[in-house]
């Protein structure tokens, strides 16, 4: 499965190559153009006709860098992204793409005060420990300031419907994304599906890629986040996991064109496609970023409900992506027929 390969991948903002070469070989075979700018976005063009469609969904992943190795042998770190501190400590995570092992260490609770119990780990406090005794037997691994670091997740099987990985955040729109160019073809369309880059800290591939390529329309593919677990009331959800992708209307990075949302919209009912409406309004995604370049591009956000993003393991129903690849090609054929005219 795609989605594996892609979720066991790793890309922290910036550092995306290892994503990039796998997608790329993936697409290859479907691409009519295929081409990355300076800021590491790979575009891919399928068909030429008259209307222009950028789908995108973004290859980078929250994480962390070196950011010290201290004389005795940790490593200090800079987070890529927001993540929760909380969620951090005992954590398993990879060193460079090269995978070397390490746990982000804290001190141990069997040396902490009652006061220092009862606190959650302040992430100054916390280091990678690799087993090495000093600042030369960290050298020896050929790790080096800036190096990034991973979650050491494996893709599972929860059951047949639900997986759990690391980086759903956004691999599952990548997913979303290259099934599309992969199964259909849309020849009334000149569709470009950009793999983005550095979403995570700022919007800043999908910019440069909306700017260049300058869509009449925009649809940004996202894995959001989902939480309807114990304990949460079901106001507070955002989305809930296994009833369908999720349409915004607003976020923290803008407000999505309203036509291309009731267009959407429409489709779902009349095709009686499960969907649901994304219900938060802090967050962004590569739509609000799109929106805004040259005159203004119409653009929306479709997602993937995704359980504990920005954390080491998420879980995703597949009825949601596969539902998510049917709503953004029903969308396509609507432009492509002209039903819905940019
Ligand atoms: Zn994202």
């Amino acid at each position: 499965m795609l989605l594996e390969r892609l979720s066991n991948a790793c890309g922290v903002s910036g550092q995306e190559d290892e994503v990039r070469a796998l997608i790329k070989q993936e697409m290859a075979p479907y691409a009519d153009e295929m081409w990355s700018d300076a800021l590491g976005n790979l575009v891919v063009r399928k068909g030429d006709g008259p209307v222009k469609v950028m789908l995108d969904a973004h290859m980078d992943e929250v994480g962390f860098c070196v950011g010290a190795v201290t004389d005795e042998g940790y490593i200090k770190l800079k987070k890529v992204g927001g993540l929760d501190d909380r969620v951090l400590p005992g954590r398993e995570v990879w060193l460079t793409n090269r995978r070397i092992p390490g746990v982000l260490g804290a001190k141990a609770w069997h040396l902490c005060s009652p006061e220092e119990r009862t606190r959650s780990i302040p992430f100054a406090e916390m280091y990678v420990d690799l087993g090495c005794r000093n600042r030369q037997e960290v050298a020896a691994l050929g790790i080096e300031l800036g190096d990034p670091v991973y979650f050491a997740t494996e893709f599972e099987h929860f059951s047949d419907r639900v997986v759990k990985g690391k980086a759903f955040d956004d691999r599952a729109g990548c997913a979303v994304l290259a099934a599309i160019l992969q199964q259909y073809s849309y020849p009334g369309i000149t569709l470009y599906g950009v793999f983005s880059t550095q979403e995570e800290i700022g919007l800043r591939g999908a910019r440069v890629a909306a700017y260049n390529l300058d869509p009449d329309i925009a649809v940004a593919l996202e894995g959001t986040g989902s939480a309807n677990a114990a304990g949460v009331d079901p106001f507070d959800t955002i989305t809930n996991m296994g009833e369908g992708p999720a349409i915004s209307l607003i976020d923290a990075s803008g407000i999505p064109s309203l036509r291309l949302f009731e267009e959407l919209v429409r489709l779902a009912k009349t095709r009686e496609l499960r969907h649901q409406h994304r219900r938060l309004t802090a967050g962004g995604t590569d739509a609000g970023g799109i929106a805004l370049q040259r005159n203004g591009i119409p653009a929306c956000t479709v997602s993937v409900p995704c359980r504990y993003i920005h954390t080491n393991a998420a879980l995703l129903n597949l009825d949601d992506l596969n539902g998510a690849i049917t709503l953004v090609h029903h969308f396509l054929q609507s432009v492509e027929k002209g039903d819905f005219r940019p």
